[in-house]
């Protein structure tokens, strides 16, 4: 089968293994396409020395169920499905207190830091195939496009920041940023009763908010920013702050306009790492709240799913381009394009 490999600083390239053999607790799933993400394309870009090249890479991937083990009961040939990309053990002490799956101790999580036999490391998320053990499946049942049900990952990760920060109804929210992931945050806090302003710098983006029907999309360069913040989230200013661009900039401006007791969330990692200049009396006096998160826990990927599904999260604005596998290096170049959402490869 083919597969897409990242094989060095920027240079993927199309590869091939055997398909792959299941066991009896396993199915195969026929992959239709697989989002790059940030994670992916800051490899390619060679911003991620950490993760280990040949890359058999991607993780937002969705098709439909080719075959199945023999112990399989509950799942058929042609169910549309995702794969759990984290592979928790569901035995360990983190997996049994519910905790981001991430946190995983089990070997099966920790698979991508070691070269498998045809000298890969990853998941194979972008491939033909992929082989993987049924308790890590999610079905859709509505049929949706393949590149949509991709975002579950990363819709994933937005539901359990979001869930951390303990929304309520009618509160306001700032989400900072309108890229992939800010747009993710603002539909998720929106379809939870939440109130959302938006900021975002770059006018594609600007528009590509408004056309998703949020109509509150400040641009951070306007000299009353602050006060505009203000008007727009009840005089006061946000109860919550989604920072979802890892910049510098985006954090001054997040404290600068928090109001007393606000709840501040860091999802975006930059390479390399931006500074911050925060002071500590501020957080002190002011009661803010800040988290960081990354990664989710499985309740958060059954939500995602439920979600995507639904149609409550609109994701189809959301993708740039479909690019079939045979351009993955193409595919690589469109996804690291700075104002580009995500990038569909489309699998033969
Ligand atoms: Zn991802
Ligand atoms: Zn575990």
């Amino acid at each position: 089968m083919v597969f897409g490999a990242l094989v060095g600083d920027e240079c993927a390239e199309v590869r091939r293994v055997p398909i792959p053999e299941i066991g009896p607790d396993d199915v195969l799933i026929s992959i239709k396409s697989c989002n790059i993400c940030t994670y992916d394309y800051q490899q390619w870009l060679g911003l991620r020395p950490q993760q280990p090249y040949p890359m058999a890479w991607g993780h937002e991937d969705s098709g439909v169920i080719a075959a199945v083990g023999g112990n399989i009961k509950d799942l058929k040939v042609g169910d549309q499905v995702i794969a759990n990309h984290y592979r928790p053990c569901l035995q360990c002490t983190p997996c049994r207190l519910g905790r981001n799956m991430n946190m995983c101790e089990g070997e099966e999580a920790q698979q991508f830091l070691v070269k498998d036999q045809y000298g890969y490391y990853g998941g194979y998320g972008c491939a033909e195939y992929r082989r993987i053990a049924a308790k890590h499946i999610f079905t859709f049942q509505n049929n949706i496009p393949p590149e949509e049900a991709g975002f579950t990952e990363p819709l994933a990760t937005v539901v359990h920041g979001i869930r951390k920060m303990r929304p309520s109804v009618g509160e306001k929210a700032l989400v900072i940023g309108a890229g992939t992931m800010g747009l993710l945050n603002a539909q998720v806090l929106r379809y939870y009763g939440l109130d959302v302003t938006i900021s975002e710098l770059v006018e594609k983006k600007i528009s590509k908010a408004r056309s998703l029907g949020f109509d509150k999309v400040l641009n951070p360069s306007d000299s009353d920013f602050a006060s505009k913040v203000r008007t727009y989230t009840g005089g006061k200013g946000p109860d919550m702050i989604v920072i979802a661009v890892g910049a510098t900039s985006a954090y001054d401006q997040a404290f600068e306009v928090a109001p007393e007791g606000s709840r501040l969330l860091i999802f975006a990692a930059s390479f390399p790492i931006p500074s911050w200049s925060i002071h500590p009396n501020l957080v002190h006096y002011k009661c803010w709240e800040i988290h960081g998160t990354v990664g989710a826990a499985l309740s958060d990927y059954c939500e995602a799913v439920k979600l995507l599904d639904t149609g409550a999260v609109n994701v189809e604005p959301l993708i740039e381009a479909r690019v079939p596998l045979k351009d993955i290096q193409k595919a690589f170049e469109l996804a690291s394009t700075q104002g580009n959402y995500r990038i569909s490869v489309m699998l033969p």
